[in-house]
């Protein structure tokens, strides 16, 4: 037995799977390739079944304005940029009633950190979607932004979290994560929250009955001993407070970045590194349910193959999305149930619509 063979055997078994053992399952080649994914597709199919999920849902990336330069960001504007927006109250309700129209069950919202925005302007954008399209579940901000609005306001982030659930946020974006390995960060993303800070508003969010969603944004110049890293910290916060709703691996777009630009990442993961993440994440995070995969990051073919290596979910129906499309990707719009369903049964599943929390919709 190969010592991939004996990690696949013991996590089957139900032995975690341990940091080193997922950098070493990160690292596989050739055929180990699949039998990563096969066991891991073993793993989803015990843990929840053979259903395909996914969620009616719409973003509102309410400003492109942002103070910020993470150089893995094709999204974000300075002020004179070209294209450079800002939604006020009533685009963001015109377009917040426009997505309950098309039965949408939930906005996602985040944006630019905006050189003017407070705690006040995350907590009106929530009150405007919540009176445009009452019922429908806010999954907005993540935390930079939280750690944004409050060092803004001079209030704690876990006092604004608070004020954001009042408002009306039904759940927090797990977004901002990246990588959780401080040197990783202080080159792609130097001016964004470290590491501890994400964790704490994570644990912040669930100590106040807020869920979360878990990110990693992978293929740029991590290696595979910080993705292991990153996993274990998402499965220690699981293990404590089991507020995260899913793990949603984001593989780099690398088109219109600046870090791409400067030769200092590579052009985004392999076909062998997107199905490992989703492989190595369901196999290691065995305190989750869900593992999502981003068609808006894949595209729907490799979408589809990441659901044969543990994903169960295939996540929203987007109407409008910004984010990837700045960076460069394309067909990033919406994603048809109608293409969902074929995609699951032309792999023998069954598509299922679902709601933020997973619950039936
Ligand atoms: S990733 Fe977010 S915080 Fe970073 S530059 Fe882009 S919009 Fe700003």
């Amino acid at each position: 037995m190969t010592k991939i063979q004996q990690i696949l055997s013991d996590a089957l078994a139900g032995y975690r799977i341990s940091e080193a053992d997922a950098a070493a399952l990160f690292a596989a080649r050739n055929r180990d390739v699949w039998e990563i994914a096969a066991a891991a597709d073993e793993m989803r199919e015990s843990r929840v079944g053979d259903t395909v999920t996914y969620v009616r849902n719409q973003n509102i990336n309410v400003t492109n304005l942002c103070i910020n330069n993470c150089g893995f960001c094709g999204f974000s504007r300075k002020p004179g940029n070209e294209g450079v927006y800002h939604y006020g109250r009533e685009t963001v309700m015109e377009k917040a009633a426009l997505a309950r129209e098309r039965k949408v069950t939930e906005i996602c919202t985040v944006s630019g950190l905006h050189p003017d925005f407070t705690a006040e302007s995350y907590l009106d954008i929530i009150r405007w979607i919540r009176e445009a399209a009452p019922g429908v579940h806010i999954h907005a901000s993540n935390p930079m932004e939280v750690a944004y609005g409050a060092g803004k306001s001079g209030i704690s982030t876990s006092e604004m979290l608070g004020l954001l659930k009042e408002a009306g946020l039904g759940s927090l974006c797990g977004t901002a994560a990246e990588i959780l390995v401080d040197s990783v960060r202080r080159v792609i993303c130097p001016g964004k929250i470290d590491t501890g800070t994400w964790e704490r508003v994570i644990r912040e969010a669930h100590a106040l009955g807020i869920p979360s969603t878990a990110t990693i944004m992978y293929g740029h110049v991590d290696r595979p001993e910080d993705c292991a890293r990153h996993l274990a910290i998402i499965r220690d916060i699981q293990d404590d407070t089991g507020g995260f709703t899913e793990f949603v691996p984001l593989s780099f777009i690398h088109m219109n970045t600046p870090l791409y630009r400067a030769g200092i990442a590579r052009a985004g993961a392999t076909g062998r590194e997107d199905i490992l993440m989703v492989a190595v994440s369901r196999l290691f995070l065995d305190n989750f349910d869900n593992i999502q995969i981003s068609w808006v990051k894949l595209g729907v073919r490799t979408a589809q193959l990441g659901l044969l290596a543990g994903g169960n979910d295939l996540g929203g129906t987007m109407f409008e999305e910004s984010i990837s499309k700045g960076a460069g990707a394309s067909g990033t719009d919406y994603l048809d149930p109608a293409v969902m369903q074929r995609m699951a049964e032309d792999l023998g599943r069954r598509l299922k619509q679902r709601t933020t929390l997973y619950g039936a919709a």
